[in-house]
């Protein structure tokens, strides 16, 4: 590590063997890629900590991998791996915590909508014990009225069905310690909801507010049909709910329809109009199968996220890892056997 950029050894509250591993997920940055370097190292220079950044391109098309080689080539606390594709955000966050050498790992998106300027704030509540110190939005700002709402709906309605209470207006920004990552790491689902998965894990958890700035530049990966896909994610790996709505469907159409049959068959026995009703017929007969379907449709997305699991493929294959120099406790990533 050069000297420049070294944290003061001698400064006060300095503590040695503290390490803070700072992860960015990158896809297409580009444009914002040098600021947000720049603004994060200003910010942890500042901090007593020694501290590294890892920068996981995830298949970026356009200069990013090759603008993350020049920050590693120029500064030696960055560390660059290169997925060998795009795997989404999720795993990227997954594949730098893997790498992650820290006594506290931060994860932090690279367009600059999470403030690098609140990771002080997130460390020292870290240091008072707290093992997952993690974002909270205040505000929502240059985010469009239908992503906030659409947000908001979702968090409630995750957090009705599922038992995991997720907290409400977080993201993946957030610093965990040393004994979160390891148990967040021994989750092996190939369906990633970082934020459920966390939530999961228990332990000590805090939030830390703060205002989600607009995008710096560039564009959201994350336009409507991503959206949907990471709802989908998020419902059916922490809830069976889903299941259960087939289920309680099914009961009561088979309920109505069980007064259908009683009112049919006292009109066949007990009157004489029993004109054969044909539109019942067919409106039963489109109503159920309607339901069978949905039924099976729901059966058939835990079904596939099962075979998905089963396959048990490395989460992420790795293209080129580039290390940070001068690395005191550099040792291989626990899961790179299995996942690199
Ligand atoms: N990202 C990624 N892989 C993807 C999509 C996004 O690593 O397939 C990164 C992206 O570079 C950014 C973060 O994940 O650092 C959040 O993405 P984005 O800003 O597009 O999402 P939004 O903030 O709009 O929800
Ligand atoms: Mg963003």
């Amino acid at each position: 590590m050069s000297k420049k950029y070294r944290k003061r050894k001698n400064s006060p509250g300095y503590v040695k063997s503290e390490i803070v591993s700072v992860v960015v997920p990158c896809y297409n940055e580009e444009k914002v890629i040098e600021t947000t370097h720049k603004r994060l190292s200003d910010v942890m220079e500042e901090e007593t900590v020694d501290f590294e950044i890892i920068y996981v391109d995830d298949g970026s098309h356009d200069q990013t991998l090759n603008l993350l080689y020049d920050l590693h080539d120029r500064d030696d606390r960055v560390q660059v791996i290169s997925l060998s594709r795009n795997y989404g955000h999720q795993v990227a966050i997954t594949a730098g915590t893997d790498y992650a050498r820290g006594d506290a790992v931060v994860v932090i998106d690279a367009d600059l909508q999470d403030p690098p300027e609140v990771i002080p704030r997130m460390i020292e509540k870290w240091r008072e014990g707290v093992d997952v110190v993690y974002g909270k939005r205040k505000q929502r700002e240059g985010e469009g009225a239908f992503k906030r709402w659409s947000a908001k709906i979702f968090y409630r309605f995750i957090n009705r069905i599922s038992s995991v209470e997720i907290p409400l207006d977080t993201g993946d920004f957030r610093l965990m310690d040393r004994r979160a990552v390891e148990a967040f790491l021994e989750m092996p689902e190939r369906d990633r909801f970082v934020r459920g998965m966390v939530s999961w894990l228990g332990f000590e958890q805090e939030p830390v507010e703060y205002e989600r700035a607009p995008r710096h530049a560039g564009e959201t990966k994350y336009p409507l049909s991503e959206m949907v896909e990471f709802a989908t994610d998020g419902i059916l790996s922490f809830s069976t709910a889903p299941l259960k709505i087939a289920t309680w469907a099914g009961f009561l159409a088979s309920g109505l329809s069980m007064l259908g049959i009683i009112y049919a068959l006292a009109l066949r026995l007990f009157t004489s109009i029993w004109v054969p009703g044909w539109t019942a017929l067919f409106i039963s007969i489109l109503f159920l199968g309607g339901l069978q379907l949905i039924s099976l449709g729901i059966i058939g997305e835990y079904v596939g996220r099962i075979y998905g699991e089963t396959k048990r493929r490395p989460l992420y294959l790795i293209q080129e890892h580039r290390e940070a120099e001068d690395d005191p406790s550099a040792e291989e990533p626990k899961n790179a056997g299995m996942r690199g």
